[in-house]
């Protein structure tokens, strides 16, 4: 018999517990829901898909902007053992239809705002047996979200799930190459909620913010779920707007919001122009990328004092490290310690788990935890490269570059393809393209290694903004930070970078020369 809960168990549970606490409240659509009426809307999608034929294991995939819809999705999917496959909202018709046919799902939960994409690929799709939509104007054929809402059954579906059945297959965000569908099962999830509350304190008093998307993990995983868990309640935003998040910190007394560092940057910056009052702000989470010190320094002057940073990647839950509010001072620029259960280990690129490199020593990270992913659906090849066994533990391998100081804590470097050796010798893009952003008249900036006959690789930078390459040529030479051999050879300025949908910069593009460069001008200095 399973004893472990599930992501439906801990819903429910919050719902018996506490069914008259606000459980989402979503402004766009004067939408107000306790906990009760959450655990019934999910229950209710959840009959109204078994009535459409979806069973245990099906996929169910979302092309939605953040709402209370997409929480009623993943929970109504958690509740029938049908695996969740949210999908980017801002993803063309060519990508909705590769994830949607690797995925093979049977339902197509989307909206007007996604329509034209869903539209450019419908023909394309395969699997597909039934499109739910949520917003008024249902097309001819699809289903009206809210009429399977009102027309099923509120009961309890009892469908038995076990903590070892998939939840959802969460496709990375297509940096590096193609996405990968990321199998996480209820139990890797249930114990990252724990991490997650556990490092934020969290507790049935708090508000949070979700205006970061919701069909990446991030949000969904280390923010919405453990509120749910702990019964906090959950402002939702329909995307992301920095006055937005002021105006919903000051009404709905908001006290914990996660962001990237360039949605904190746009908040803070705004919040020191306008008079909200952000009083009830307790705590910001960050991650996805290093945070500059400046926009730290603003955000605490501005918003709250207390920050925690996760470190991590869709693979391991994302969250694997943790930087405490403390060691936002005190351990500046580092990801802080690997979580709870968790353990890090520093090896030679690609190496044994058993070849971890000296202290201090640069190396590629590598994970063991209880949130790490199944499996790549459908992708043995790459599952057998990124998992691997050693003294009886499996070892997931991030592909980022990094290093631990003497405590112990993490320092992410840069990820292991886009490092350049040039001349013998290792350069980590980063570091050449944190200089380059400290030059004011450069808008964005990234850096790759070239083919070089005589250097094996040169290092050449991407830049988008208005100067010129002896200009930022003459800035590197006298920045104290950048050793001679890291200086960019070459500069090609673009109109703009190629960059997924998240935002990333899709280095392997301008490797392969794929990136549409517009006007380049490029100067050998
Ligand atoms: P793909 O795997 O498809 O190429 P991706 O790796 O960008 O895409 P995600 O899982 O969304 O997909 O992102 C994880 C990556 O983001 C990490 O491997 C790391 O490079 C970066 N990252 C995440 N958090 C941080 C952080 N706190 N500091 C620095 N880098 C981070
Ligand atoms: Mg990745």
């Amino acid at each position: 018999m399973a004893s472990h809960a599930t992501l439906a168990d801990a819903l429910e549970r919050t719902a018996d517990l506490h069914p008259e606490r606000d459980a989402v409240v979503y402004p766009r659509k004067d939408q107000y829901w306790t906990y009760a009426e959450l655990d019934r809307k999910a229950n209710r999608l959840a009959n109204a898909l078994a009535d459409l034929g979806v069973e245990k294991g099906d996929r169910v995939s979302t092309m939605l902007f953040n709402g209370s819809e997409i929480v009623v999705a993943v929970y109504a999917c958690t509740k029938l053992g049908a695996v969740f496959n949210p999908l980017n909202y801002r993803l063309p018709a060519g990508e909705v239809e590769y994830i949607v046919n690797d995925a093979e799902s049977k339902v197509l939960l989307y909206e007007a705002d996604t329509r034209e994409a869903v539209d450019g690929a419908r023909d394309d799709l395969e699997t597909v047996e039934e499109y739910v939509y949520i917003d008024e104007g249902v097309p001819d054929g699809d289903l009206d979200f809210y009429d399977l809402l009102a027309s099923a059954s509120p009961e309890r579906p009892g469908v038995p799930v076990a903590e070892d059945d998939p939840y959802a297959f969460i496709y990375t965000s297509g940096t590096t190459g193609r996405p990968k569908g990321v199998v996480h099962e209820h139990r890797n999830m249930m114990e990252h909620s724990l991490l997650c509350i556990a490092e934020m304190n969290l507790a049935r008093s708090d508000v949070g913010l979700s205006a970061l998307p919701l069909y990446h993990c991030a949000e969904l995983h280390a923010n919405l779920f453990p509120r749910v868990q702990v019964g906090a309640t959950n402002v939702i935003h329909h995307e992301f707007d920095p006055v937005d998040v002021l105006d919903a910190i000051q009404t709905h007394d908001v006290s914990v919001f996660f962001a990237a560092p360039t949605a904190w940057n746009g908040v803070a910056r705004t919040a020191a122009e306008t008079d909200h009052d952000v009083s009830s702000l307790r705590l910001g989470l960050y991650g996805a990328a290093p945070m500059p010190k400046e926009v730290l320094d603003a955000c605490m002057e501005h918003l709250c004092e207390e920050y925690v940073q996760a470190y991590g990647m869709t693979e391991i839950g994302p969250c694997g490290t943790f930087q405490s509010p403390e060691e936002q001072r005190t351990k500046q620029g580092s990801a802080g310690l690997p979580a709870l259960n968790h353990q890090v280990r520093i090896v030679e690129p690609d190496a044994d788990p058993d070849a971890t490199v000296e202290q201090g020593a640069i190396g590629e990270i590598l994970f063991t935890g209880p949130c790490t992913m199944r499996e790549y659906w459908n992708r043995p090849e790459a599952t057998a490269d990124s998992l691997r066994e050693a003294d009886g533990r499996e070892w997931y391998y991030t592909g980022d570059l990094g290093y631990r100081d003497e405590d112990g804590y993490l320092y992410v470097v840069d990820r292991k393809d886009d490092m350049i050796v040039s001349g013998g010798e290792n350069v980590y893009p980063a570091e050449v393209e944190d200089v380059l952003f400290r030059h004011e008249d450069v808008v964005e900036a990234a850096v790759v290694g070239e083919d070089d006959a005589e250097w094996g690789q040169r290092v050449v930078a991407y830049v988008v903004g208005e100067t010129g390459a002896d200009a930022l040529d003459a800035f590197c030479r006298e920045s104290d930070d950048l050793a001679d051999f890291k200086r960019p050879r070459a500069y090609y300025f673009v109109d703009e970078l190629p960059k997924n949908p998240s935002g990333k910069v899709q280095k392997f593009r301008l490797r392969d020369d794929e990136a549409d460069a517009g006007d380049v001008e490029s100067i050998d200095v």
